[in-house]
């Protein structure tokens, strides 16, 4: 601690603070996350959390971790300072004026590799947005605020929370179906519209419209000038259907894409890719391909079409649409099981999968009704235990402790073996969580409740 100068506060959350530090012998500013511990000691494990993932994380597009250290019931991590802002400035400053698409695409670009770094190790970032997107000066994109982060290999402790920004939320929360890895390609398509359209995909002016615009996947038409591919790339990551959405993986393998992944050298010319980057003014953006992409880029360079790959999907048709427009989320869900791809699954019978419990939309639109729209761009920790009294934590609700402390360790929960095992989905990979059942209705219940 102290080796470290603050030279001002560049955060502030319910979690503590974000402060601008700069290294006392070596001259360099980093960022220092100082986050207050829980008092009970497996929430304080939970607060370890952000520290144990963003220090296993070592991809050039990712914030790089420096140390952590706990002084004072606080622990701090101290981290690579993106001395650029975030996206959602970045987005900010164009004042309305669009990028071109090959910046969007670099920018994408580094985004999905620092995702499929992360899902790579069975990591679910939980809450991507433009906010938690960081810019050097250089414009190298790093994923930051591992916070909501979770690794999926002990999932009985996180079976009853789910944490993110409801409007980067996918529609499968919001319906208290599972959920996988593809939450964050959701929440990476909200990124990516941001890009091209400079607002967010989800406009609407209540929590109740918000809702039901994600669950519908209705968003407004990019901007004419973008091309056919990077409308197709979001309608894809928009798909309703977790498993219909594209990973990274595929993502990555995309023709319209490799021209920018190709700009990318192998990991081993150096062991930190970003450091060259930052030595070389005029270097290109460089990522490593992994051997998908390899192989992907030799098939590509010998054949012009990828046999087996699956067509674009066509839009829904107008019927479907106007069953979604009157329909509740509920119902939407329900008659998902009856219409064709891109809707949502419901995880029926036959998938011996555990049963999730639905409460009536009727019940949560209601009580949305005069909850403030503004909060849902911030992050919020749900608790499902309804024994417990504090089980929201975030900006709406006051709690002494962090928000991203614990995941409740005590409700019993029946495992399904098979919801471990990587499943694969034609070139897709899945993973899933557990046992998911974020309860939004109780928890914005409460929201509301202490707002009025
Ligand atoms: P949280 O969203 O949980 O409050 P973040 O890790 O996102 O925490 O940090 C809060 C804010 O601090 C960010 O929105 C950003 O403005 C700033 N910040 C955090 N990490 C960095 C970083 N590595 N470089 C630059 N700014 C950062
Ligand atoms: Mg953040």
């Amino acid at each position: 601690m102290e080796h470290y100068k603050v030279l001002n506060v560049i955060g502030e959350g319910s979690f503590g603070r974000a402060l601008l530090v700069r290294h006392q012998n070596t001259g360099e500013k980093y960022v220092m996350k100082e986050i207050r511990l829980p008092k009970s000691s497996s929430a304080i494990q939970d607060s370890r959390q952000e520290v144990i993932l963003l220090a296993k994380m070592k991809h050039p597009n990712i914030v790089k971790f420096r140390e952590s250290f706990e002084v004072d019931d606080h622990l701090y991590i101290v981290m690579e300072y993106c001395d650029g802002g975030d996206l959602l400035e970045t987005i900010k400053h164009q004042r309305g004026k669009l990028f071109p698409e090959q910046t969007i695409l670099q920018w994408f670009v580094q985004m999905c590799l620092a995702v499929q770094h992360i899902h790579d190790k069975r990591v679910l970032h939980r809450d991507i947005k433009s906010k938690n997107v960081f810019v050097t000066e250089r414009r190298i994109i790093k994923l930051g605020d591992f916070g909501s982060a979770r690794i999926l290999t002990s999932p009985l402790a996180y079976a009853c929370t789910y944490v993110g920004t409801p409007y980067y939320v996918p529609p499968e929360i919001w319906e208290n179906l599972p959920y996988n890895n593809k939450c964050d390609i959701w929440s990476l398509g909200c990124v990516l519209y941001e890009l091209c359209a400079l607002k967010h995909p989800f406009q609407a002016g209540s929590w109740k419209n918000l809702i039901l615009k994600i669950c519908q996947g209705s968003y407004s038409p990019l901007p004419p000038q973008y091309s056919y591919e990077l409308r197709s790339l979001i309608k894809q990551m928009f798909r309703k259907n977790p498993r219909q959405r594209p990973s990274t993986n595929t993502i990555l393998n995309k023709r319209s894409l490799l021209k920018v992944v190709k700009s990318c050298v192998p990991a081993q010319l150096n062991d930190d890719p970003s450091e060259k980057l930052l030595d070389d003014e005029s270097a290109p953006i460089i990522q490593p391909l992994n051997e998908q992409q390899k192989a992907s880029t030799d098939a590509h360079r010998s054949s012009s079409t990828v046999p087996g790959r699956r067509q674009w999907e066509k839009e829904p048709t107008g019927t479907v649409l106007n069953v979604l427009e009157n329909a509740s989320i509920l119902t939407l869900s329900l008659g998902a099981d009856r219409s064709e791809g891109g809707l949502v699954k419901k995880y029926g019978l036959e998938d011996q999968r555990k049963k999730w419990n639905k409460e009536a939309p009727e019940t949560l639109l209601n009580i949305l009704n005069n909850a403030d729209l503004t909060s849902a761009f911030k992050t919020y920790t749900i608790y499902r235990s309804k024994t417990s009294e504090d089980c929201l934590r975030g900006p709406l609700f006051n709690s002494s402790q962090a928000p991203d402390a614990t995941d409740s360790r005590e409700v019993e929960i029946d495992i399904d073996p098979e919801r471990f095992e990587t499943r694969s989905d034609d070139e897709d990979t899945d993973f899933e969580e557990e046992d998911m059942d974020p309860d939004w209705v109780s928890e914005l219940k409460k929201v509301t409740e202490a707002q009025l």
